[in-house]
């Protein structure tokens, strides 16, 4: 039996990693400050003997004992990452730093969640991993992107001069079941505008591009990478190539959920991307790892639970 540290455990792909560990009969010490992440989402596992909820901040040191990291914690929706974005910086930085110390002290592999924000606004399409980004350096997504990027420099020099063993999972838009009413990100905000019959909100003119994952094809392809072959460091992007306008995805939500909200166009924020797809040839040969579950499949399934939510 292995124990598992996985911090950002009680946020939304954090707290359906550790459904799946436990599962799999491992220990799981989640360790999140509940900054975006809800005691709710890991309220079924509380009395499970197999896991163990610290409530701690990543940008202080932690000093456990476990067998295997995946470093999850950072807020991960613009609204919430602009919150306080030095603290979001702080958390990418900082906590990459004394999670990889730790994975050095103790001698064990480690997974970074990066993600398709170090490509930035991309100029090539759809994005290969050899593809370096376009990224502002002080426009107000940056906190995050660089943070993203400087963490993922930081994992290959502990794994360059350390030895540390590292795998590096860059994810693309993902939604699902347990995303926060009000996490602000469009899944989530669409859904919940359809549901109750409130406006939906495009920014811009709605002809921006995004990939939508649904979680359960997203916790597979971290699952295969952590287990893939040793030496394999990635970075590897884990998404569904299935691209979609926002238009488009209104549309599929007013369909889906037999809403008669109306369309409200918003500005658009400063340097959101334009397009994004990921280019997945590396997940498949690699990890054998595709994504199995259509957008509308994954909608369904989505407001489904926040039916239930709200
Ligand atoms: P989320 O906001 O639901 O989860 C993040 C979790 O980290 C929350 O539980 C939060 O409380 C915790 N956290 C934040 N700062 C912390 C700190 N300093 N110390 C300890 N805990 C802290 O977001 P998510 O969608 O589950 O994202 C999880 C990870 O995956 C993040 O690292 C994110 O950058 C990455 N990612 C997600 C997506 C996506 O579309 N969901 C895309 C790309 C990358
Ligand atoms: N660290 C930690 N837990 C550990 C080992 C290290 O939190 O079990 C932190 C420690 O605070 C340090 C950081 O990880 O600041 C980086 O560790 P490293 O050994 O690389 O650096 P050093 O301690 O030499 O500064
Ligand atoms: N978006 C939107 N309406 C919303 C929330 C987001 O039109 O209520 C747009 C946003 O401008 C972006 C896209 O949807 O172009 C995806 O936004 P999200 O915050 O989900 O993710 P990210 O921009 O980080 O990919």
């Amino acid at each position: 039996m292995k124990r598992i540290l996985v911090t950002g455990g009680a946020g939304f792909l954090g707290s359906h990693l550790c459904d799946r560990l436990i599962r799999e009969r491992n220990e799981v010490l989640c360790v999140d400050n509940l900054f975006t992440g809800r005691r709710s989402n890991i309220h079924h596992l509380l009395d499970h003997k197999n896991f163990e909820f610290l409530r701690h901040d990543i940008t202080w040191p932690l000093y456990v004992e476990v067998d295997e990291i995946y470093n999850l914690a950072c807020p991960a929706s613009p609204v919430h990452y602009q919150f306080d974005p030095v603290q979001t910086t702080k958390t990418s930085v900082l906590g990459a730093i004394n999670m990889l110390g730790l994975a050095k002290r103790l001698k064990i592999k480690i997974l970074q969640a990066s993600t398709s924000e170090v490509y930035g606004d991309p100029e090539i399409h759809p994005q290969p991993e050899s593809y370096r980004g376009s990224v502002s350096t002080t426009g107000i997504r940056a906190c995050y992107d660089e943070g993203k990027r400087c963490a993922e420099t930081l994992f290959f020099d502990y794994h360059r001069q350390h030895g540390v063993e590292i795998k590096v999972m860059r994810i693309f838009n993902t939604y699902g079941p347990r995303m926060h009413p009000n996490d602000g990100r469009v899944v989530s905000n669409f859904i919940v505008q359809a549901l109750k019959g409130e406006d939906i909100t495009i920014y811009g003119d709605g002809q921006q591009t995004r990939s939508f994952c649904y979680v359960d094809d997203n916790i597979e392809g971290m699952n295969r990478l952590m287990n893939s072959r040793d030496g394999f460091t990635g970075p590897v992007n884990i998404g569904n190539p299935g691209e979609f306008t926002m238009l488009e995805l209104a549309e599929m939500v007013l369909e889906l959920t037999g809403s008669k909200s109306k369309l409200k166009f918003l500005p658009l924020p400063q340097d959101d991307p334009m397009q994004r797809k990921p280019v997945i040839d590396l997940a498949k040969s690699e990890l054998d790892w595709e994504p199995k579950i259509s957008l509308r499949e994954g909608l369904e399934k989505t407001i489904n639970y926040f039916e239930k939510l709200i």
